[in-house]
């Protein structure tokens, strides 16, 4: 199919787009990469009469340091986040991730932020920005407002920025020499969306983890964090029964959905068949 007719403007500046914005509300888009957007815009999904294109805007571009943060801009590519020394050394999961998503051409063009304003389930960076405390910078006409990842995503493909927002990027607090990670997917062929997925992110000390974050994803409607499973690890030595007690925990506690071709059975035994190989691979470290 081919989409409906829309205008087209290239923004040059946040303000320019914040007024658009507030000009045209439901009848306007941004797009970014387009991986997502044009998609829905082919299939007739969504017919706005205007998109508004952000890719020129320097402020929403880049991985930096920022004092006690690392930085990464809403129109970092997925290709950009896999090949950064930056993110390698101060939020390494987020390129261990990177692979996993789509293939090399979509890489190439898809964002970082319209990954997680699009708020996809079975998407790895909405899981992955709870896994590393990420902090939303959010900017609408009233000013700037931070959103923790927790509370960014409400429901399916629904999260917490307004309509008349636009995601600048967002704060990852830096990995230190402690941190231990371990990304999980297990997908139908590379490349494809996950089948059930999980990000995890730790303290480790001696056989000691702390600090877990435990975030699965392509199992409900938002990323879920294993909050139970993550109080009876933390702190605790791993010992072999701890990790089972912990699978068992994480299975009964997440409320699991369907897919279409997953039962939400399969997706609760994946919960821990992941969970293990996290914790194991974090052990290992
Ligand atoms: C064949 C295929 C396979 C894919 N496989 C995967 C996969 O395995 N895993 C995965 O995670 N993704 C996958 N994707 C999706 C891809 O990662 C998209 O790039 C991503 O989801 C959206 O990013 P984008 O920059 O293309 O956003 P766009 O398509 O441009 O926009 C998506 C939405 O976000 C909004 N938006 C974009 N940027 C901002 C911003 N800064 N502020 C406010 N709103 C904004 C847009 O208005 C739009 O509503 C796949 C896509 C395709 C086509």
């Amino acid at each position: 199919m081919k989409a409906a007719a829309f205008d087209y403007i290239k923004a040059q500046s946040v303000p320019e787009v914040l007024a658009l914005m507030s000009k045209h509300g439901d009848d306007a888009r941004l797009i970014a990469g387009g991986q997502t957007l044009l998609a829905t815009l082919n299939m007739r999904l969504s017919e706005p009469q205007l998109l508004i294109d952000i890719t020129q805007l320097a402020e929403l571009k880049g991985i930096e340091l920022s004092g006690e943060h690392l930085w990464v801009g809403a129109l970092v590519t997925h290709t950009e986040i896999e090949n950064s020394p930056l993110i390698e050394k101060y939020a390494p999961i987020l390129g261990a991730a990177a692979p996993h998503i789509a293939h090399r051409a979509i890489r190439n063009l898809g964002t970082w932020g319209g990954s997680l304003v699009y708020g996809d389930p079975a998407a790895e960076w909405p899981a992955c920005s709870l896994a590393v405390n990420a902090t939303m910078v959010l900017r609408g006409l009233q000013g700037e407002r931070r959103i923790l990842a927790t509370d960014f995503f409400v429901d399916l493909y629904t999260t917490a920025l307004a309509p008349d927002e636009i995601l600048m990027g967002t704060e990852i607090p830096l990995a230190n020499i402690k941190q231990v990670f371990s990304f999980q997917e297990l997908a139908r062929r590379h490349g494809d969306y996950a089948i059930a997925g999980l990000a995890a992110v730790a303290q480790k000390t001696g056989l000691t983890l702390s600090a877990c974050n435990f975030a699965f994803f392509s199992i409900a409607t938002t990323p879920v964090l294993a909050k139970k499973a993550q109080a009876l690890v933390n702190g605790q030595i791993l010992s072999t029964e701890l990790i089972a007690t912990a699978v068992a925990m994480a299975r009964s506690e997440i409320e699991t959905m369907d897919d279409i071709t997953n039962s939400a059975a399969a997706k609760t035994h994946l919960v821990g068949v992941l969970l293990e190989r996290a914790l194991k691979t974090m052990l290992a470290k």
